[in-house]
């Protein structure tokens, strides 16, 4: 199956890279859910009753600029179930670009699933693998994770501290413009400086949305938190906002999580707002 879908956004060209793919059984990622409630949605699951969740990345190219937001989970051991070998460089060298031509990585936020390939090692060292770019990241972000904060959070000395070392990291806060046509979007909750990012182009429109949801049926359940959301009063309001956002505007959805390609819009289907994916 293909990890990589093409988008054209305007002038601006969207592509969606699968790094890899994991199954979870649903109560242990929506720790707060009963297990009956499932139920009523055995389309979000697979017939063995677990959830598939995509690690999408995405790659966009704008102004002249090319840039990744966020770099998935790396090719280091990991505990996460994830169902085959992490393959973010080489679905990137299949997309025609090649690791020291990305100009900015984007972070929508640090946990370990967005940070992954910031590093690979060479001679034991972890060196950073986009040594060209400008890695951009909101400042509540760096503080909360660089301030002591361990759940989920990335391996520091991995992934975290080589980039310090190399000097690439550039502190962001609230809305920046990245070129002018992307801008970041304050999305907190999931974890405190977690940002989307909206890339509009000409009269079309997208919203990169992170883990502002993990899963497609948060559509219609905005207020199911998965355990890692940190503060989840927060991450529900910014979920519900997204969605209210981007019906309204008929602004496409780009996920971190939703299968694979992991693009949709928010649809009003009786009553109900659900997701409808674009391909
Ligand atoms: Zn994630």
């Amino acid at each position: 199956m293909s990890k990589l879908h093409r988008i054209s956004i305007g002038e601006a060209e969207l592509v969606a890279l699968q790094d890899t793919w994991a199954l979870i059984p649903p109560g242990d990622f929506f720790d707060e859910v009963e297990d009956g409630a499932w139920n009523a949605y055995p389309e979000h699951l697979t017939t063995d009753g677990q959830l598939t969740l995509s690690l999408t990345q995405w790659l966009i190219r704008s102004e002249g600029q090319t840039i990744l937001v966020d770099t998935g989970i790396g090719n280091r051991p990991t505990v996460f179930p994830v169902q085959d070998e992490p393959a973010l460089p080489a679905v990137l060298q299949e997309a025609g670009v090649s690791p020291d031509e990305i100009d900015i990585v984007a972070f929508t936020h640090l946990h370990f699933d967005h940070t992954g390939w910031n590093t690979v090692d060479r001679d034991g060292k972890p060196m950073p693998l986009f040594p060209n770019a400008r890695h951009v990241v909101q400042q509540t972000e760096w503080d909360y994770w660089a301030g002591g904060a361990e759940n989920a959070a990335s391996d520091r000395a991995t992934v975290l501290d080589p980039i310090t070392e190399a000097g690439l990291w550039d502190f962001v806060e609230g809305e920046h413009a990245l070129t002018r046509e992307v801008v970041t979007l304050p999305t907190p909750g999931h974890t405190p400086g977690h940002v989307s990012f909206l890339l509009s182009s000409g009269s079309e429109a997208v919203i990169l949305l992170g883990d502002a949801a993990h899963s497609p049926l948060q559509v219609g359940e905005p207020e199911w938190c998965i355990g890692a959301d940190v503060d989840k009063v927060t991450a529900r309001r910014s979920r519900r906002g997204i969605w209210e956002r981007a019906e309204r505007d008929g602004t496409a959805i780009a996920t971190n999580h939703f299968p694979f390609p992991s693009v949709g819009h928010v649809v009003t289907v009786d009553g109900t707002q659900r997701w409808e994916p674009s391909a």
